[in-house]
């Protein structure tokens, strides 16, 4: 008999939102596979879970998968965890989850805590269904491609950001959306949790100093959005966003235009008479 892999979900701040099958299956697991061993083997010790835990990650998958395919193989039961939440989502685990599947060895989720779906629990925006893109990219033609298809998305669109890039994400995202309603939840579970839900240019303008913590940014599909225009007021707080990263009058003019069907000479005359404001 082969052993079976576990997929265990861990809590994404409250301890105390561990489930009694996760610590069940963590304490008769022979091995768990921990995405860092020394942040498990803390959530371990809470739970007075003794099992031994070996490190893996993308970095050392090829390594790795091998010797947990072994250990399944000897039939023993193997747990897989990432440092919080559910492993494979936006997380390690893919590699050891694909590698059993061919090697027909069961793979069992223990199912638990997930920023995703706790974010989109107290969201309640609409959209034809929901879709999860992870992490965008940080710059260039993907990001901006990403960036369109959450504008056309009618699907209610789940973005993980962190605290440092929030800003310019909600800048991007008004960008490309224009007026549209979206949540911003940070610090799920934890003492300073803070769901926020309003306009992007509500988001952008109530997070003007860069907040801290593990954040998650939900955007309304497009076909229930609000069809209200961008108003110069949200321009001018996209431009001056874009002043405030170094951007000159003539890229800012390039790049929103085509983002937001404006006219560029409509933007850089907006732009230039910012700076002129701000001297
Ligand atoms: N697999 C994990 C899960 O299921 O929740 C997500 C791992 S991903 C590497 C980490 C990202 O999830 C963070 O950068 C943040 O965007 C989001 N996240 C994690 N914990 C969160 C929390 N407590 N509140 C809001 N977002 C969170």
């Amino acid at each position: 008999m082969t052993g079976t892999l576990f997929v265990v979900a861990t809590p994404i701040g409250n301890l105390d939102d561990i489930t009694m099958r996760a610590i069940e299956t963590l304490k008769r697991a022979a091995l768990i596979a921990a995405e860092d061993t020394r942040v498990t083997r803390r959530l371990l010790d809470r739970f007075s879970i003794n099992t031994p835990c070996i490190s893996l990650r993308e970095q050392n998958a090829d390594r790795v998968v091998p010797v947990i395919l072994e250990h399944l193989h000897a039939g023993r039961d193997v747990a897989v965890v990432s440092d919080a939440g559910t492993p494979a989502i936006s997380d390690p685990g893919v590699q050891i989850v694909d590698a059993a599947h061919d090697a027909q060895i069961a793979v069992c989720p223990i199912p638990g805590p997930s920023a995703l779906c706790s974010a989109v629990s107290v969201a309640a925006l609409k959209g034809d269904g929901i879709r999860f893109f992870g992490f965008l990219p940080r710059s260039g033609k993907e990001r901006e491609r990403r960036l369109s298809g959450i504008a056309q998305d009618p699907a209610c669109c789940v973005i993980y950001e962190s605290p440092h890039r929030l800003r310019d994400t909600l800048s991007d995202l008004l960008a490309a959306c224009g007026s549209r309603r979206a949540v911003v939840a940070r610090e799920l579970t934890k003492v300073h949790e803070e769901v926020r839900r309003g306009d992007l240019r509500d988001l952008l303008a109530h997070f003007a100093v860069e907040p801290k913590g593990e954040i998650t940014i939900l955007i309304e599909g497009k076909e229930t959005a609000s069809a209200e225009c961008l108003s110069d007021e949200a321009l001018g707080l996209l431009i001056a966003d874009r002043l405030a990263n170094g951007a000159s009058a003539k890229d800012i003019a390039a790049s929103l235009s085509g983002a937001l069907g404006l006219s560029k000479k409509k933007i850089y005359d907006l732009t230039v008479s910012l700076i002129a404001r701000q001297r």
